[in-house]
């Protein structure tokens, strides 16, 4: 493309065009919902959530979720719960190409609207409306049925009255940051210029909780809030600027992000929140909202700006802290979760304890957030460069057809066990040798990447963070193998006691939590002062503490979906303990093992990998509470580890239901 000239609105094949300009904004451009065909554990984990739980969920519909389309009757939370449901529900089919499912639940929502005359009644706030739209949305580009983006249409343009009347309530409640992205993706599609003015605006006035959101972003030294709206304040302005080309709307979303890196980011990928931001610390929770919230984030900026890092953020959220707070069946929550916990219950926790899994939290947030993560992850695993070709963004066994402009269509095969193994095969198939670029993403962890193409390795390095492109001629059957080596890194910090963020006089307050404990990064690591955090590439790795669930009778329980309590096992291997590293190399004392999974398990019920190491027992260190209901503790410090060395077995922090994930260590040797 030549300086200065402007690319036409997009119509690539693969989604509905554009009817205004981006401009080039857009520097990773998503496909079509469901052209990427996922046929690893991906599809796996889609497949349980999508069969298993929101089947049941469909069955049940004690919260009125889906009726609420259709009798417009009083919904959750302004319409939030449902919304959940619902982009979850025709993402997930979209992703798995259950075409008749989707169809069936879209027809039922178009001829409600047309029978009622109007989608979404009035209890519908910008948040729920915001959600709702977000699914239809998906569908249209899926599928290209212009009745789902004029129903969307309406509702935005019934919210733009709200906006504009001195009576209107509809941006009062919750999360009224949310409509923004709306309206700029309506803006697109539709080609109707109040749409952008009507999301500048949002963002002008409101954020999540109704203050200036890009003022605060810009201006703000710290930023804080509620962590949900916080990801949904951060996220929203990247998806605005792609439309408006307001340069202080990406900068607003990349200074949240740096912001959050700096004073939020917990070990396992996502920012703490319970509910508010509250820095890092061991045993600081985190709602699993958050999990999902906060891997949008990453999306959205990846899109924006192309930038390999986004895309890192995004899958370290989902493989550590969104995996380990739920189960494999996908029905059962961990409302909140921390790196420490050695146990998953209903008695810890430091604000109104939900620790415990569960199918039906109250609120009920988190169980139906939590299948809006995989789809938006599925549909990035490939990309379309806004420099033409094809990029490989989020790795995993899948199979895909597309049109590349300029070179016809290709159909590509990807087998990688990722991010549990380390290659990456991509055999592509084009209907006529063509040249194209095809980019790779080389993740920040990884500085010893390989490539090769037919077998051949290619010279030269591919640089950590960025995408590595292969700009040349494929012919069918070619292949491009990638090595993606995984370090063992190690991060050191230091503990140290401060205030309880909650109000102590609040009803809900937990006595137990008076203070809380904090972390700070150190540079150099002194045993008996300091903690140690595992990482091997994407995934943080926790000492693996044998699960005991014990089942909790309990009103919320659901056929197959129990409530649970987890403890270590009686047999469990001791979880006091510090590791014993090698002190002239520390990275050195792990040795990375296959582990055996049972067949049939689901994805991340098992570890199908860990690190194995040394250990030396803390004998002082004991859990606090009584011996029915243990509480997480760190050891007194400086701790002191004695005895004889012990084995001990780290795994993926996703795989694991209770974990110590900062711990104690020696140096040895
Ligand atoms: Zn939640």
């Amino acid at each position: 493309m030549s300086a200065g000239e402007i690319p036409k609105p997009r119509a690539m094949g693969h989604r509905p065009p554009l009817k205004v300009s981006t401009e080039g904004r857009e520097r990773l451009i998503a496909l079509a919902p469901g052209c990427v065909r996922p046929t690893g554990w991906v599809r796996k984990v889609a497949e349980i959530e999508a069969d298993g739980w929101m089947e049941m969920i469909v069955r049940k519909d004690e919260h009125n979720l889906r009726k609420s389309f259709y009798n417009g009757s009083p919904t959750p939370h302004g319409g939030e719960w449902s919304g959940y449901w619902n982009d979850s529900f025709i993402g997930l089919a979209l992703l798995l190409g259950d075409k008749d499912r989707v169809r069936e639940h879209v027809e039922a929502v178009l001829a409600a609207a047309q029978k009622k005359g109007k989608f979404l009644s009035e209890h519908y706030s910008g948040w729920g409306s915001h959600l709702q739209i977000r699914a239809l949305m998906t569908y249209y580009e899926a599928t290209g049925d212009e009745r789902a983006l004029n129903l969307c249409h309406r509702v935005a343009l019934e919210l733009l009255d709200d906006l504009n009347s001195p009576d209107g309530h509809r941006f009062d409640g919750d999360h009224p940051v949310n409509m923004a992205s709306s309206c700029a993706q309506l803006c697109g599609y539709t080609g109707d210029e109040r749409m952008l003015p009507m999301a500048e605006e949002i963002m002008a006035r409101f954020d999540a909780g109704g203050l200036p959101n890009l003022r605060r972003l810009l201006e703000d030294d710290r930023l804080a809030g509620h962590c949900v709206n916080y990801c949904e304040d951060i996220r929203h302005p990247a998806d605005v600027y792609i439309f408006s080309g307001n340069p202080d709307h990406l900068q607003a979303s990349r200074r949240g992000v740096e912001l959050t890196l700096r004073d939020h980011m917990q070990v396992h990928g996502v920012p703490t929140g319970n509910e508010p931001v509250n820095g890092k610390g061991p045993m600081k929770e985190t709602e699993h909202c958050d999990t999902v919230e906060w891997s949008l984030v990453g999306h959205s900026l990846l899109a924006a700006t192309g930038e390999a890092r986004y895309a890192d953020l995004a899958e370290k959220a989902l493989f550590n802290a969104w995996a380990g707070s739920r189960k494999w069946d996908a029905g059962s929550i961990c409302y909140n979760h921390a790196p420490n916990q050695i146990t998953a219950s209903s008695w810890e926790g430091a604000w109104v304890p939900r620790m415990n899994y569960s199918p039906y939290h109250q609120p009920q947030c988190c169980n139906l957030n939590s299948h809006r993560a995989v789809h938006p992850y599925v549909f990035r695993m490939w990309m379309l460069p806004l420099d033409g070709g094809l990029a490989a963004v989020y790795y995993g066994d899948c199979r895909l057809k597309v049109t590349v402009p300029g070179a016809g269509v290709v159909e590509l095969i990807e087998r990688a066990d990722y991010p549990f193994g380390e290659d990456v095969s991509i055999t592509i198939n084009p209907e006529a040798p063509a040249r194209f670029p095809v980019s790779l993403r080389i993740p920040g962890w990884c500085r010893e990447a390989e490539v090769s193409v037919n077998g051949e390795r290619l010279a030269g390095k591919p640089k950590a963070g960025t995408f590595f492109v292969l700009d040349r001629a494929w012919k069918p059957g070619d292949r491009i193998d990638l090595r993606l080596p995984m370090p063992v890194t190690l991060e050191w910090c230091e503990a140290f006691v401060e205030p309880a963020f909650h109000d102590v006089n609040h009803p809900d307050f937990n006595p137990e939590h008076t203070t809380q404990i904090g972390l700070r990064a150190v540079e150099n690591p002194i045993p008996g002062r300091h903690l140690v955090a595992v990482s091997r590439g994407p995934l943080v790795y926790a000492l693996y503490i044998k699960p005991k669930f014990i089942v909790e009778p309990h009103e919320q329980a659901v056929e197959g979906y129990p409530v649970e309590n987890v403890v270590p096992a009686e047999d469990a291997s001791p979880w006091n303990v510090a590791l014993a590293l090698n002190a002239k190399r520390p990275e050195d004392s792990f040795e990375f093992v296959r582990l055996d999974v049972p067949a049939g398990s689901a994805p991340f019920q098992y570890p199908p990998v860990g690190l194995r190491c040394k250990a030396r027992p803390i004998p002082d260190w004991k859990a606090g509470g009584t011996s029915d209901r243990p509480l997480t503790t760190l050891p007194e410090f400086p701790y002191k580890a004695s005895g004889e060395e012990i084995d001990a077995l780290l795994v993926p922090f996703g795989c694991t239901r209770i974990r110590l994930t900062w711990l104690p260590f020696v140096l040895d040797g």
